[in-house]
């Protein structure tokens, strides 16, 4: 099963448009920097740098990590978008260094924002246009099954709650006595604090990244499966162990090994494997391979007939079974 050609344009647009308010963004909150002058809303903004940044590498990886797998790259493209996801996150840690490092620079030169009227009702404009915009790529993302794009809503979805921040910071400055000394001190903390949770922001993408590229044990994935091995299982098949699944992508890539008869022929115990194989994939609804490896009860099968079978291994297969790692 491959993902059909309309979602595959609906990703893309998706994307594109991302970029390009991605940029608007851009303009609108260094204007409103440039107008007031605050390191509150320099935080917002550079945020947005990062952001459009992040979108583009995001293109890049979305025409990559599409391509079908090919003599270079045998398990296809897949891992791309974590790459695209970790690449995001790293640069949003890096962000939020940069708005801590402005902020003490604007605590030491103590310089005093201005025209904070505009700057707020520019970052109002810029909330609600993140917030449509965070809410469709993550309903576009879960549609068409793209980590990368849901990743994406995701982070423009936090831009929104640090425009919100901004906009506490800037009214509370806003109601304050224009040149109050304390003033200084409210913008850069308020731009430290909204660093902070970019930073945590930063870190969560980072590990989703990990966690796809190394990876992680997946128990809800691997329960399907052996739900799966369950339903159509022979009562001769004793025991399933080694179990252990990786994703690309969209693709699944399934391996285990499985106790049968020491006397099946060779073409008997394909035919059950290839039977097996196709009827995961199926389940999984996705592409990808499975591949199984073939187990039988005797350490020697040259001795005969096998033990017979002992109740315990006519129970269902279950995960903690499947997954539990034995020599051969
Ligand atoms: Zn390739
Ligand atoms: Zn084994």
């Amino acid at each position: 099963m491959t993902v059909p050609g309309s979602d595959q344009r609906l990703r893309f647009r998706a994307a594109l448009i991302s970029l390009l308010v991605g940029l608007l963004m851009l303009g609108l909150k260094m204007g409103a920097y440039l107008l007031t002058g605050s390191a509150t809303i320099l935080s917002d903004a550079l945020e947005s740098v990062v952001h459009v940044a992040a979108v583009a590498f995001m293109f890049w990886c979305f025409r990559f990590a599409s391509a079908p797998p090919d003599a270079e790259h045998p398990y296809g493209h897949g891992k791309a978008e974590y790459l695209s996801i970790g690449f995001e996150g790293g640069v949003i840690v890096l962000a939020a260094a940069a708005i801590v490092w402005q902020a003490v620079v604007g605590l030491i030169h103590g310089h005093q924002p201005g025209r904070i009227d505009l700057g707020f009702a520019l970052i109002v404009l810029a909330a609600l246009i993140n917030l449509a915009l965070g809410s469709w790529l993550v309903h576009v993302g879960r549609k068409t099954k793209s980590a990368i794009l849901e990743a994406d809503g995701q982070h423009v979805l936090s831009d929104v709650w640090t425009s919100l921040g901004v906009l506490v910071g800037v009214g509370v400055m806003w109601l304050m006595p224009a040149n109050h000394p304390a003033l200084v001190w409210i913008d850069s903390g308020v731009a430290i604090l909204l660093a902070l949770f970019i930073l945590w922001v930063g870190g969560r993408l980072v590990r989703q990244a990990m966690r796809g590229l190394l990876d992680e044990a997946d128990p809800q994935m691997v329960g399907r499966v052996v739900a799966a091995i369950n339903a159509i299982r022979d009562p001769s098949w004793r025991d399933v162990h080694n179990l252990r699944l990786r994703r690309s992508g969209d693709a699944i890539f399934v391996d285990f090994h499985l106790v049968v008869p020491s006397l099946w022929s060779v073409a008997a115990a394909h035919a059950a494997v290839e039977k097996l194989e196709q009827h995961i994939l199926r389940v999984l609804g996705t592409q990808g391979s499975v591949l199984i490896h073939l187990d039988h009860p005797h350490s020697d099968p040259t001795v005969g007939m096998d033990p017979p079978i002992d109740s315990s291994e006519t129970n269902p297969f279950t995960v903690a079974q499947a997954t539990r790692f034995k020599q051969g």
